[in-house]
């Protein structure tokens, strides 16, 4: 089944290291996107597809006031068949009311995640981010009492001023909260975000403070993939899909979609969206599929199936081009088999990009 993206480009003040496709928020502009947005969701899903994940992201989706994020929504919900879905939204922890929260869940939104980043205040207002430890906390009790319990968090290691101690309590404090998933990022400094030339951080000391998280959430929050902690069952299904190269349809500026191997890429620019530019089409070439089934499939905890691979391709992993590589690390006991499952070892989550080097 399908899943849909929506994305909402706005945001209160670009993060210091922020290169996302967002821009500064107005009243007119959101307008103006909204109706845009609405039009090309109902065009795109006239052919009424089955779907059972919905992913609103950004940017700042919860700047949304509860009439605006009802215009982003319900040309979804009208156009799809829904089973059983996961509705997430992003948040922001500054712009997150109970009014919103509220109005979200009687859309449908059973899913919350907030942009976190560290529980900090110096780190941060280092980091240009304009919320503080206490608008985390206050906007988990709005999410929480409005009856979400599926709340995420999203954390970022190697800010600036953020040391292993600090890593340690945030993940600590974390798992007395009423949380159920984690997104744990290594912060990466872009060219041409205000944070490039100014702070590049300590590669060793993000992959120690990855090695803490990972201690830290234990079998709590078992790692499901690369960078994603939950707790049994909170696996987040949308994104899921992503790593499985299961079809999607991606709606606002820059969202891709994919859909029978060809990827579609909207504008990037927000203005050239609005004006209603086409989205670009990328068919995938056959061997760029398989490679992406293995690259991305493999970032997971559970790995690829065997016999997905022979299904969707026609031919069997094990002699395929691929097949030396993975014959190598099941050696090395980089990666493991287990019945129809190929998936890494534990340790071998560390020289993931040596194994999959060697194998693509
Ligand atoms: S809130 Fe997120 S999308 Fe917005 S500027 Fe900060 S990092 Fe970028």
């Amino acid at each position: 089944m399908t899943g849909i993206y929506i994305h909402i480009p706005f945001c209160v003040k670009k993060c210091a290291y922020c290169s996302f496709v967002s821009e500064r928020v107005s009243d007119e502009r959101k307008a103006q996107y909204l109706k845009r947005l609405a039009e090309e969701i109902r065009s795109g899903l006239s052919a009424r597809p089955d779907a059972d994940t919905v992913y609103i992201g950004g940017g700042t989706p919860s700047l949304l006031s509860p009439k605006e994020l009802e215009a982003a929504l319900v040309p979804v919900i009208e156009n799809v068949n829904l089973f059983n879905p996961e509705i997430s939204m992003e948040a922001n922890p500054e712009s997150v009311t109970r009014d919103k929260i509220n109005a979200a869940k009687s859309l449908g939104v059973n899913r919350i995640s907030l942009g976190l980043q560290s529980m900090s205040d110096i780190v941060l207002r280092k980091s240009g981010r304009i919320h503080t430890k206490n608008d985390f906390l206050r906007a988990i009790d709005a999410v929480y009492d409005a009856g979400i319990e599926n709340i995420s968090a999203d954390l970022m290691l190697g800010l600036p001023g953020q040391d292993i101690d600090g890593v340690s309590s945030d993940i600590a404090e974390l798992k007395s909260l009423p949380i159920k998933h984690l997104s744990v990022y290594a912060l990466k400094v872009e060219e041409g975000t205000p944070m490039c030339g100014n702070y590049e951080p300590d590669a060793d000391l993000q992959a120690d403070m990855y090695e803490t998280v990972l201690t830290a959430l234990g079998d709590e929050f078992p790692r499901y993939e690369v960078s994603n902690f939950a707790r049994a069952g909170y696996e987040c299904r949308h994104n899921i899909k992503y790593w499985r190269l299961d079809p999607y349809f991606g709606f606002g500026a820059a969202a891709h979609s994919l859909c029978d191997n060809v990827r579609y890429a909207n504008p990037d620019g927000i203005d050239a969206y609005m004006r209603g530019e086409p989205k670009a089409s990328l068919p995938i070439p056959s061997g760029e599929q398989k490679q992406e089934f293995i690259m991305l499939g493999l970032r997971l905890a559970a790995g690829i199936s065997v016999s997905e691979y022979r299904a969707r391709y026609g031919e069997g992993l094990f002699s395929s081009a691929h097949a030396a590589g993975i014959s190598k690390h099941l050696k090395t006991g980089a990666l493991l088999l287990e019945g129809d499952a190929l998936r890494l070892s534990s340790d071998a989550f560390y020289i993931m990009n040596t194994v999959l080097t060697d194998i693509l």
